[in-house]
């Protein structure tokens, strides 16, 4: 739970020492309560009162790390009900199904196609996170062998699912130093798994079927010292899985330590539109993990998309870098397109024009990752700072023309563009979508 600044005031010596370089304890309280400085800046801080500080900070959801070395991702600590609060922290992990009962080719081609499933979005690489290989045969010796066949061909780490704990041992066992998420589906067998999971160093998911009984079961498991724990209430569904997933985060931000850890929910629909639908919505509220059997591009980007939507920083926009980019083998007659540095502006016009194959130079004005309109809107892209920007590439000893071509959307600006700059302006299409039309019609005239 976050604390306030009253909360650590009270645990600190009151004493207005200054050697934390804060000119009182209040204030040094206040910049620990927002992150800007670290307790330990404080060298008067007794251990008693920075323990109860730690305990009381802690958060209210368990990190657990799945996988390790290049694999290795970690879910939890979130702090939030609502992004807009502060922020979402740890990805949800999407995990596409394997099962044991398929065929050693099929397990391995389906293992490497999943392995492949990563697209490239606003300039960052998304993909999918694990396999979760399913005991559905209920033999050990082919859950063994498809969840090393299936590490090994996708190079993820591994959700194992099994309703037996001997069967979990030997698939762990097998990919010893992996550390695979062991998921027992039978709430029976919790406790010898949980053994496995503490013998083998792996994280434990449990199964209960209602918040209450899976509360109990995580009781029992913590007082057996197992805190590598993921949740699975039990719901199948869209709705009582949004509603568990909901509940239990709701009551662990209230510091219900029972349903404190992460939690993993499994898209249960036969239909291939709405398994993206389910799992998009488990990424949304609140699924730590979400297994799937959807494994087409077209059902996983729209996951993805959601996810990583959902996880940006609602305080930071996310933003390139301002600066003059080209685009195709630019040429001195190449058309200098106009656009700000806020990151979906910039890749739509961008993968427009690779699109149009036309050649462009794109211009991404600082607007502080903001779009056209909220920034147009705020004045942050206007003639005075598109000017300026264009300044400072030295773009007019290169180049054939003096014409940029601005959105549509701004068209307004175009007579205090060509004051400022002393360039012409053309009116571009509104939406980048439009782009590949325009440059190819050629409604971008250059100058004789
Ligand atoms: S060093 Fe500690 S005791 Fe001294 S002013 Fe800062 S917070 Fe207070």
């Amino acid at each position: 739970m976050a604390l306030s600044g009253l909360d650590i005031y009270k645990n600190l010596p009151k004493t207005n020492c200054k050697d934390c370089g804060l000119p009182t304890c209040l204030a040094f309280a206040m910049k620990v309560a927002t992150k800007q400085v670290a307790l330990e800046a404080c060298p008067h801080v007794s251990a008693d009162a920075a323990a109860a500080l730690e305990s009381a900070s802690r958060p209210p959801i368990q990190l657990v790390t799945i996988g390790a070395g290049d694999a290795e991702i970690k879910v939890g600590n979130e702090t939030q009900l609502y992004r807009h609060e502060e922020k979402f922290h740890r990805p949800t992990a999407v995990a596409v199904r394997i099962s044991d009962l398929d065929d050693e080719q099929a397990i391995t081609a389906r293992a490497e196609a999943v392995g492949r499933l990563a697209f490239e979005r606003v300039g960052l690489r998304i993909r999918v996170d694990l396999v979760a290989v399913d005991n559905e045969s209920g033999d050990p010796a082919k859950l063994e062998k498809a969840a090393k066949r299936a590490a090994d061909a996708s190079g993820l780490a591994c959700v194992v699912m099994s309703a037996t704990a001997g069967n979990l041992r030997r698939a762990a066992a097998a990919l010893s130093g992996r550390r695979p998420l062991l998921y027992i589906t039978d709430p029976a067998e919790a406790g010898a798994a949980a053994a496995v999971a503490k013998d083998e160093n792996c994280p434990l998911a449990v199964r209960a079927d209602g918040l209450e009984a899976l509360a109990d079961l995580s009781s029992k498991l913590a007082v057996l010292g197992v805190e590598q724990l993921v949740l699975d209430p039990g719901a199948r569904g869209l709705k009582p899985t949004l509603e568990a997933m909901t509940a239990i985060r709701r009551l662990a931000l209230k510091n219900f330590r029972a349903l404190g850890y992460p939690t993993l929910a499994l898209t249960s629909s036969a239909d291939p539109t709405m398994q993206a639908v389910e799992a998009g919505t488990y990424v949304a509220k609140y699924a730590a993990v979400v297994v799937t059997d959807a494994c087409e591009p077209w059902q996983i980007l729209p996951i993805l998309t959601t996810r990583q939507d959902i996880y940006t920083d609602p305080q930071k926009p996310v933003a390139v870098e301002p600066k003059l980019y080209s685009v195709g083998a630019v040429g001195d007659d190449s058309p200098v397109l106009v656009t700000t540095n806020f990151s979906l502006s910039y890749y739509s016009v961008e993968s427009e024009v690779e699109a149009s194959r036309v050649p462009a130079y794109v211009l991404a004005v600082d607007t502080e990752g903001t779009s056209v309109l909220t920034a147009w809107a705020s004045d942050k892209f206007n003639a005075e700072t598109i000017t300026k920007a264009l300044n400072q590439t030295g773009l007019e000893s290169r180049i054939a023309h003096k014409k940029l071509v601005l959105p549509g959307f701004v068209a307004v600006l175009s007579a205090g563009v060509e004051d400022e700059s002393g360039w012409g302006v053309e009116i571009g299409p509104k939406e980048a979508a439009g782009l590949p039309t325009y440059l190819k019609k050629q409604q971008w005239k250059r100058p004789a």
